[in-house]
């Protein structure tokens, strides 16, 4: 297990004992994932969130230029992604950040989004096992990532990890392994009809 800080969950032993572990997401948030391409946030996103409340980097990149991988593209790609989050946001949605966010930059700017919106930003990551990642970056039928990158990430994100609880998140719901991933419940609570 990894050292972590207060406020990071790790939801299959939430504090309260809840089962199934769940993700408590406000009616305006910011939810950034974090995790290794493979780790599973797209399809944790797709599962959880409506697609009008992903932004994801990917498609952002795909948008630009045609290609999801084109990371030459990626400074644009983001400022487009973030541009159309606050927009979103500021009808108060809540966004999902859809990106590795492995970098205290990248996570900066969605703490910078939450921020100005005065909405919570909550963290999920995705801490499964290296050999999970690659096998489920090879099974991916769209855009794969070098194998080599996937081990760069995950040995980058595993050293973030124990640090994350002070990036200044609300919260950091850490899922660990295939089990919890599959077992996590996302509540979102609704804005109160008026
Ligand atoms: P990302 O790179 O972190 O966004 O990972 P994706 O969500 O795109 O997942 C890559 C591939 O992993 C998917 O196409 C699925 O084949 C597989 N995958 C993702 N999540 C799950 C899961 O919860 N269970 C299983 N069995 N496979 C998954
Ligand atoms: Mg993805």
């Amino acid at each position: 297990m990894v050292g972590v800080d207060t406020n990071v969950r790790r939801d299959a032993s939430a504090a309260d004992g809840a089962r199934p572990p769940r993700i408590v997401v406000p009616a305006m948030a910011v939810v950034a994932l974090i995790g290794p391409s493979g780790s599973g946030k797209s399809t944790f996103a797709r599962r959880h969130f409506a697609a009008a409340e992903i932004f994801s980097s990917d498609a952002f990149r795909a948008s630009l230029t045609g290609r999801e991988a084109d990371q030459g593209i990626s400074v644009e790609a983001f400022a487009a992604l973030y541009a159309a989050a606050a927009t979103r946001l500021a009808g108060g949605a809540t966004v999902v950040i859809d990106a590795t966010n492995l970098a205290l930059d990248a996570r900066g700017q969605a703490l910078d989004l939450a921020w100005s919106a005065a909405c919570p930003a909550i963290a999920v990551a995705f801490d499964l096992p290296v050999e999970v990642c690659l096998a489920w970056n090879e099974a991916r039928t769209g855009r794969q990532v070098a194998a080599g990158v996937v081990r760069r990430q995950h040995r980058f994100f595993q050293r973030s990890l124990p640090h994350l609880g002070r990036d200044g998140f609300d919260v950091v719901h850490l899922i660990q392994g295939i089990d919890e991933l599959s077992a996590v419940a996302v509540w979102h609570r609704r804005r109160p009809r008026a």
